[in-house]
């Protein structure tokens, strides 16, 4: 008798990882689809899945339409200039345009929000990004991905996806493995749509010391988003824009609350704002980007990387100044504990007080992604109306194969949706 059994499934749409975006997905088939059979399928447990397992501080966008805070078409300014160009701007726009909704269902469902009491208004951390208490923000997704479902299943890696034999180019489903009894599951579905996060670990990461073997992204983050689309036949667009971030070194801690909120800057080892050194070189290179505000992130890095060849490293984050301010000093600390605790414990271990010393600065190693602030992923149609004809070939988000979508991560040419686009 086999020691493993084969397990069938037949559904309407299987959802394939169960993170920000495949919880979107499942609630939304829910919301539109009232009456088909919905599969979410996760390697994980969807509670504590993906990229926001740990859980986040701030929600990186949202518009705030309501109170003309920001317009969609604002956000496709900042995507398009941060990426100098390289972006889908009618990804970005469908994204921009649902964005808010899906937050205050967030709010609705009990995601601890930062608000302003007398206004009602979230506090923002950024221009786009706004504050939350974040830890609890996966469960509270999660929950409703559970209520939407016909059923969840956790703890099955989809290894690979199924064509439809009858019909060329067209999906037929999807195979994996239950990673606890090594059972084999197999589901034929209509409609699959791929959301499984994106990739790290594809270089080493650069942590040392007590942080050795932390990576920035979720090392649960295996590259199946575009593992299994690549394998089928699906045309990628921009696998090479990988991202690399700055990030306090070796506990990888976001440097978005610090420059944003806590107003600190950086300097080189001589106390020297090093970015204007390489103004000239860098305008050499890519012209009149480097005159843009805000501006390109990868610029930003470009003249870190380039102070740091020419001896002037390391580079810090002055934090001693903002630090002597009691509010802003927890507001440091609040912001690593309640998303990147790693990175405290390792100021801790390494006696560093970022009030009395200017922590290091590091550049990550390499990711693929394309929720972030890269467009890795896969070539997807567009909203019908929006996107130019050479753009437009089916439904919304379908890839080159018929009845193939993507969300988050998976899709490509659309950078800066983070937790809430993803999910949008
Ligand atoms: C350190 C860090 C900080 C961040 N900070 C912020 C922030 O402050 N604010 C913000 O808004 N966003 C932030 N983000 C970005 C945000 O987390 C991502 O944009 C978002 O989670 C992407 O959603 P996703 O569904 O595409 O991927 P994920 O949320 O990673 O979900 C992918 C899911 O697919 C599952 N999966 C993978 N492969 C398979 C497979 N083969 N079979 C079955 N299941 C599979 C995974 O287990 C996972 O549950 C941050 C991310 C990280 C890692």
């Amino acid at each position: 008798m086999a020691k493993h059994k084969t397990h069938f499934e037949e559904c309407d749409v299987l959802v394939v990882g169960g993170g920000m975006a495949g919880t979107g997905a499942t609630f939304e088939a829910r919301h539109w689809g009232r009456d088909l059979k919905i599969i979410c399928v996760e390697k994980a447990n969807i509670d504590r899945s993906g990229a926001v397992a740990q859980g986040l501080y701030a929600i990186n966008c949202y518009m705030g339409m309501q109170w003309d805070e920001n317009q969609p078409e604002d956000h496709v300014r900042y995507a398009r200039n941060d990426l100098m160009g390289m972006v889908r701007e009618d990804l970005g726009y469908d994204m921009a345009r649902h964005v808010d909704s899906t937050v205050h269902m967030f709010d609705e469902w009990g995601l601890p929000m930062m608000k302003n009491e007398k206004t009602g208004r979230y506090l923002r951390e950024g221009k786009w990004q706004i504050m939350i208490h974040g830890e609890s923000y996966k469960p509270i997704v999660a929950e409703a991905a559970k209520k939407s479902a016909d059923k969840i299943y956790n703890r099955i890696m989809v290894t690979h996806l199924l064509m439809d034999e009858a019909q060329e180019n067209r999906i037929g489903g999807a195979v994996g493995f239950n990673m606890r009894t090594g059972d084999f599951h197999v589901f034929r579905a209509k409609t699959v749509i791929v959301a499984a996060g994106g990739a790290s670990h594809i270089f080493k990461p650069r942590a040392v010391g007590e942080g050795m073997g932390r990576t920035w992204y979720a090392p649960w983050s295996n590259g199946s988003a575009y593992a299994l689309p690549i394998a089928a036949g699906a045309k990628m667009t921009q696998m090479e824009n990988r991202i690399v971030l700055c990030r306090f070194k070796d506990g990888y801690g976001p440097v978005g609350a610090y420059f944003l909120h806590l107003k600190t800057y950086t300097q080189n080892a001589n106390g020297e704002n090093y970015e204007k050194k390489w103004y000239d070189q860098t305008k050499e290179l890519v012209g009149e980007y480097i005159d843009h505000h805000p501006t390109p992130t990868c610029l930003r890095n470009h003249a870190f990387i380039q102070e740091t060849m020419a001896g002037g490293g390391p580079i810090q984050m002055v934090t001693t100044e903002a630090f002597q301010d009691p509010h802003l000093e927890t507001v440091g600390w609040e912001n690593f504990l309640g998303m990147t605790v790693g990175q405290a414990v390792v100021w801790a271990s390494q006696n560093i007080d970022p009030k009395y010393t200017n922590p290091e600065l590091t550049t990550s190693e390499p990711y693929v992604m394309g929720s972030h602030a890269t467009c890795s992923g896969a070539w997807v149609s567009g909203p019908e109306d929006l996107s130019p004809p050479e753009y437009f070939w089916g439904y919304n988000r379908m890839l080159t194969i018929d009845g193939l979508f993507g969300a988050g991560d998976t899709v490509g040419g659309s950078a800066h949706k983070f937790s809430s686009g993803s999910f949008t």
